[in-house]
């Protein structure tokens, strides 16, 4: 099968063309960091007018470079949601053109499912399987029993830990976004700062985020008015730490709950080299495969909505011209 894929829910402008859900003909991103930047975070209308500007563009340089023509073209697949509702809408209608001038079906994808599936590219899938999806937006953990059947049996209560990150680093006077800048950071430093760790009741499988953030704020103006000088990289270092070893220990408790076979990280705080390296020895130390994106696929792109779009497609989901964008979108529906 090739599935060509639209992406749009945020600030990058993707399109990809994917064969079999397993391999990457071409894998097209219009990023708009550089222009978010200067604001200190997503502008949702000017995010949408510059998917506006790309999205012909990016979808002509995914087929142009595919390989392929339209012809050869089984489905297109597109983010339907959750995300900004306007950047949203962009793609999905996009597709819809594309997919009506090309008389090819149409097929809707999570988002989520989107960055669970940037896995396949790593290794095949195996069942039942724990996702970790960390990302701007989302905090869960996913169990699998098949391709394509998604049960969330944990949840942030408050702050995504991508957004905790964000959020972080603007404190700290870091640009947007934070996660690879507080990453870069904590290399310098060491996590002698003992933040909290919100583990929540006995056996809670959810996530909190917005004390540790509360706690790291509060750090920092203590410090301050007590005329002491920040070492902003032991900070970071610390902040992380404490992000990472809940994740991680979560994510165990999870995979061990439900017997998994394999353990996947998901989302753009996948690209946590903290996250990455204590994710791995846990799994390691339990003896669970474990994979994690190579980093170019674990913040949005294309590339993974065509994947799950593969498996949406051989499931028979079609959407039709009368397809809407879903700001908000329940993973289970898919
Ligand atoms: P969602 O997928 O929930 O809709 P999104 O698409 O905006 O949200 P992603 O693109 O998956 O989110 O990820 C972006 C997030 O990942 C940002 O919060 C960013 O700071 C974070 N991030 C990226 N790289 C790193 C890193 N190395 N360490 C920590 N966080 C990171
Ligand atoms: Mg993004
Ligand atoms: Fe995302």
């Amino acid at each position: 099968t090739m599935i060509l894929g639209i992406e749009t829910s945020c600030d990058e402008t993707a399109a990809a063309v994917v064969e079999n859900g397993t391999v990457i003909r071409s894998n097209a991103v219009a990023s708009q960091i550089d222009i978010h930047r200067r604001f200190g975070g997503v502008v949702p209308e000017v995010a949408s007018r510059h998917h506006v500007d790309q999205i012909t563009l990016v979808c002509e340089e995914a087929m142009n470079n595919s390989g392929i023509s339209w012809d050869d073209l089984d489905a297109i697949a597109v983010t339907q949601g959750p995300g900004l509702i306007g950047a949203l809408l962009v793609g999905v209608n996009g597709a819809k053109a594309l997919a009506y001038a090309h008389q090819v079906p149409l097929v809707p994808v999570h988002h989520i499912t989107g960055h669970i599936y940037a896995n396949r590219f790593v290794q095949e899938l195996e069942f039942p399987l724990i996702a970790l999806v960390v990302s701007g937006g989302h905090t869960e953990l996913v169990h699998m029993k098949e391709h394509g059947s998604y049960e969330v049996i944990g949840t942030t209560r408050d702050d995504a830990a991508g957004e905790a990150f964000d959020k972080v680093a603007r404190t700290i006077g870091l640009p947007y976004p934070g996660g690879p800048e507080i990453d870069k950071l904590a290399k310098g430093g060491q996590p002698t700062i003992n933040f909290p760790r919100a583990w929540l009741e006995e056996g809670s499988l959810d996530f909190s985020f917005s004390g540790l953030k509360s706690a790291v704020i509060n750090y920092i103006h203590n410090e301050q008015q007590r005329g002491h000088e920040l070492n902003h990289a032991d900070i970071a270092a610390s902040f992380q730490e404490s992000v990472s070893e809940v994740l991680v220990k979560k994510t165990m408790i999870a995979a061990e709950r439900v017997h998994a076979k394999q353990i996947l990280v998901a989302g753009g705080v996948s690209a946590n080299s903290k996250v990455r390296s204590e994710m791995e020895r846990a799994a390691n130390t339990r003896g669970i495969p474990l994979s994690i994106p190579p980093l170019s696929l674990c913040t949005d792109n294309a590339a993974m909505i065509a994947a799950s779009g593969t498996i949406g497609f051989l499931k028979g989901m079609r959407a039709d011209l009368s397809l809407n964008g879903k700001a908000n979108l329940a993973i289970e529906d898919f």
